[in-house]
């Protein structure tokens, strides 16, 4: 006796996030330094914040690079 039901492997419900290459989280056309340009998904995605540089732009908490 087999099953009937059997399980649909390629089951697409629910779009992944957090992958590179997706455009809600892509940097805006604009030229700029990455964390440094409002209403950019990509800059207010996450922290930006580099080594000797200022705060990125990014209202979460930052990865403390920049200060201290
Ligand atoms: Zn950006
Ligand atoms: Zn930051």
């Amino acid at each position: 006796m087999t099953a009937t039901n059997q399980p649909s492997a390629a089951a697409t419900s629910g779009a992944p996030d957090h992958r590179e290459g997706d455009p809600a989280r892509q940097h805006t056309g604009y030229p700029h330094l990455p964390g440094r340009l409002y209403d950019c998904p990509a800059c207010e995605a996450r922290c930006h914040c580099t080594p000797g540089d200022a705060e990125c732009i990014y209202t979460g908490q930052h990865n403390g690079m920049a200060s201290a």
